[in-house]
């Protein structure tokens, strides 16, 4: 098995449809706590059945009820589980129909309404006093469902930002990091940690990351401007000779998390580096898997499903999830 260092061993999933939480609870019991699994981060998103603002309801939403089960399987497991939802960037697809359950429920708080088909998501405007006060409302009660005592805030990729006129007198970092800290602060008045992706807070130049995995529009000069006990989600992908954001955030006072995804030898790679940097600010490790749960959970339950013409991205996870914390 991979050693490293580290105490916390975590996977990235998406959250299982309400038909699956009996998948879900085998999964947790066989395959995770048996891997020493102690952090699961569950991409909830908007696919809650929220009363406060039923409007922002996805489709096919958690129930108050499945999230307590959810909650109690991982709690019995030893697991802690952080909801993660999106909330800046990523509120939709490239089309207007693809919206998530926020701008589908409060189409005004888009921050590029105008546009019909955007490069890659929408955001939402962090200008907007209504729509901060409606995000807060879907954490607290994202929250309370779960249990949670970390809250995953989302917040990378975010490419529409400082479009609206409300958003264009300011620069892009103030603008990021003012709408972080309003969630930082409310999470932190209920007791809630925050933790975030990392790849808006560093230079696709200056780390050579480029502006997917680090900001291309001027985000970056936020990592100044926030609370040092945010937990940072360090994700990187690629094959690279060094991973500087190990350093970059150690530089600046930050705990992370390194998190790899699909290809075993990228993930060892970026893994062996920060071991060699770690200064004492990296919490440990989570497997970002990015494709159906379910097929995660069979596959690695031992009960493979193919998806015919399709990538089979659940292989690669699986496969890089074993290297870590099962061989
Ligand atoms: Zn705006």
């Amino acid at each position: 098995m991979y050693s490293y260092p580290w105490p916390l061993k975590g996977i990235c999933l998406g959250a299982p449809q309400s038909g699956d939480i009996d998948l879900f609870e085998r999964f947790v019991n066989e395959r995770l706590q048996k891997d020493g699994i102690n952090t699961l981060v569950l991409l909830t998103r908007y696919r809650y059945a929220f009363d406060s603002h039923p409007e922002c309801r996805a489709d096919n939403p958690l129930s108050y009820e499945d999230a307590r089960r959810i909650k109690k399987i991982c709690s019995d497991a030893g697991i802690e589980l952080i909801p993660k939802m999106n909330l800046m960037g990523h509120q939709s697809g490239k089309s207007r129909e693809s919206m998530d359950g926020l701008l589908r429920g409060h189409p005004e708080f888009d921050e590029t309404p105008d546009l019909d088909a955007v490069e890659y998501c929408r955001s939402l405007c962090p200008s907007n006093g209504e729509c901060l006060n409606i995000v807060c409302n879907l954490m607290d009660e994202m929250c309370d469902a779960f249990g949670a005592s970390t809250m995953h805030i989302g917040c990378d990729e975010v490419f529409e930002i400082g479009k609206c006129p409300l958003c264009r007198k300011k620069s892009n970092a103030e603008l990021f990091a003012g709408w972080i800290k309003s969630l930082y602060e409310h999470l932190a008045e209920r007791g809630i940690k925050t933790m975030m992706w990392g790849d808006r807070l560093l230079s696709g130049d200056e780390t050579g990351y480029g502006r997917w995995e680090a900001s291309g529009n001027g985000t970056d000069p936020a990592i100044d401007m926030l609370p040092k006990d945010i937990i940072i989600c360090d994700w990187h992908y690629e094959m690279m000779e060094k991973y500087p954001s190990v350093d970059v955030f150690a530089d600046h006072g930050y705990e992370i998390i390194i998190c790899p995804w699909r290809y075993r030898k990228n993930a060892h790679a970026f893994a062996d580096y920060a071991v060699s940097r770690d200064r004492g600010h990296i919490k440990g490790l989570m497997i970002t898997t990015w494709c159906d749960p379910k097929k995660v959970m069979l596959e690695l339950l031992g009960t493979p499903v193919k998806d015919e013409g399709g990538w089979n991205a659940h292989e690669l996870v699986a496969d890089n999830y074993r290297s870590f914390f099962v061989e």
